[in-house]
């Protein structure tokens, strides 16, 4: 009889982490961290079953001291794989599925798109249809390394993050700011505040100490991280480039406070599982134009680059963004993308543009979804651009190279002394 309700127990604890699992993919933090203890605490009576119904009456010592520590360490391998498992479910990696109503109208939306390839397979008795979105521009694979000198590089990348001087920075009370006034604050890396024309608008913002799902790397410098969420006024318009850490933020999104987000094809699913309102979200295609004012409007344009939150890649699409303002002043915010024809056909369609955001890099080699201080000058040419603020630097350790984190604003200045470019320097 005894026996009979141990076993109950197990099935009951069995039945438990397959709900927990289940219900993880909805849960926030706090409740992921709560689910994750419970399935361990599971487990652990799962294995003391276990081991009771086995040996309960059993003389052989060695045999059951022998079976007790292989439960131990079975049991520490199987919660290890469990929360490993379990973590990956957390709300903070956004969403990897299409499958509910909501996600499914978004998915035919996104094949709608003329840049996604759709492809089918068929998986245990029923058709599956993976998207994939494509450059304009197909990016060539890095030619350096084979994996282990990748391990190398970043073992090395995690070793030197720390031995960078704390980062100078100038703080502004954000709130205190005239309404009136047209601002521009860059915190560091790709984020940045525009006040223009009576309009807040925020561009992948990262007040977080770490970008991505490993807890220790790549940190923010010493002193690159000086505001926090709560420190910013509410944002009409808070723009997302694309859904690589770095960009877009967990933490950070779910902190801020704002009216409007607009990120490209997809990244709106991410953003629902982060608990944004998905009446707020407004996902774009490149070339589609949204209008937020009279004569103030935002383009989404093509950038050449890719995607991936977790495992797969290119799930959804990565864009730059053009804003025109009633008084014609138009900002370009490259997001990521390496250099291509692209930024020749947008300056030459809309003309002369006031300021450009662009990406400027230090690799150990040229890549095709980043640009080198190089090729920044030359898209900020193509682009037709008055003036040049250079980011994506600054703030996270991410090229081998051993110069210090401010060589590319040199070196970049350097060049841009021959160019008829306005520099700004932070
Ligand atoms: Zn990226
Ligand atoms: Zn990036």
């Amino acid at each position: 009889m005894a026996k009979k309700t141990e076993w109950k127990e197990t099935l009951l604890a069995f039945i438990a982490i397959v709900v927990i699992i289940f219900l993880l993919k909805r849960s926030d933090s706090t409740r992921f961290i709560l689910f994750s203890l419970w399935v361990i605490f599971c487990f652990f009576v799962f294995l003391r079953n276990v081991y009771k119904s086995n040996f309960k009456n059993s003389s052989d010592k060695t045999r059951l001291e022998t079976t007790r520590k292989n439960s131990f360490v079975g049991s520490l391998i199987v919660t290890i794989f469990f929360s490993i498992f379990a973590y990956f479910f957390s709300p903070k990696f956004g969403e990897s599925s299409f499958g509910d109503l909501p996600q499914r109208m978004r998915l035919e939306r996104m094949k709608q798109s003329p840049h996604c390839k759709v492809r089918c397979r068929r998986s245990k008795g029923v058709n599956e249809e993976k998207v994939e979105f494509q450059n304009i521009h197909p990016l060539t694979p890095s030619t350096s390394s084979s994996k282990w000198e990748r391990l190398k590089q970043l073992w090395k990348l995690i070793k030197e993050q720390k031995n960078v001087a704390p980062i100078p920075s100038q703080k502004t009370d954000l709130f205190a700011l005239d309404k009136g006034a047209d601002v521009l604050v860059w915190f560091g890396h790709s984020s940045c505040f525009i006040q223009i024309e009576g309009k807040r608008i925020m561009i992948d913002p990262v007040f977080s100490e770490v970008s991505s799902p490993i807890p220790f790397f790549p940190k923010a410098f010493p002193g690159s991280n000086v505001y926090k969420p709560a420190e910013i006024p509410e944002i009409d318009y808070l723009i997302i480039t694309h859904d690589h850490w770095d960009h877009l933020d967990y933490e950070t999104v779910r902190k801020l406070k704002f009216k409007h987000a607009v990120c490209p094809l997809g990244v709106g699913a991410h953003l629902e599982r982060f608990g944004i309102d998905p009446a707020i979200i407004l996902e774009m295609d490149w070339h589609e134009t949204l209008t937020i004012g009279k004569d103030f409007t935002i383009h989404c344009l093509p950038a050449r680059h890719y995607s991936r939150r977790l495992f797969t890649r290119n799930q959804t699409l990565w864009a730059s963004f053009l804003m025109e303002t009633p008084s014609s002043f138009k900002i370009f915010m490259g997001g990521n993308g390496g250099y291509d024809s692209t930024f020749a056909e947008i300056g030459t369609k809309f003309g002369e543009i006031d300021l450009v955001l662009l990406e400027n890099g230090n690799y150990s080699e040229p890549l095709s979804w980043h640009m080198q201080s190089e090729e920044t000058i030359q898209a900020a040419e193509d682009l037709r651009a008055k003036a040049l603020l250079p980011v994506h630097i600054a703030k996270f350790k991410l090229s081998t190279s051993d110069d210090p984190w401010y060589f590319p604003l040199d070196k970049i200045f350097e060049l841009s002394k021959t160019k008829i470019l306005n520099f700004s320097p932070p």
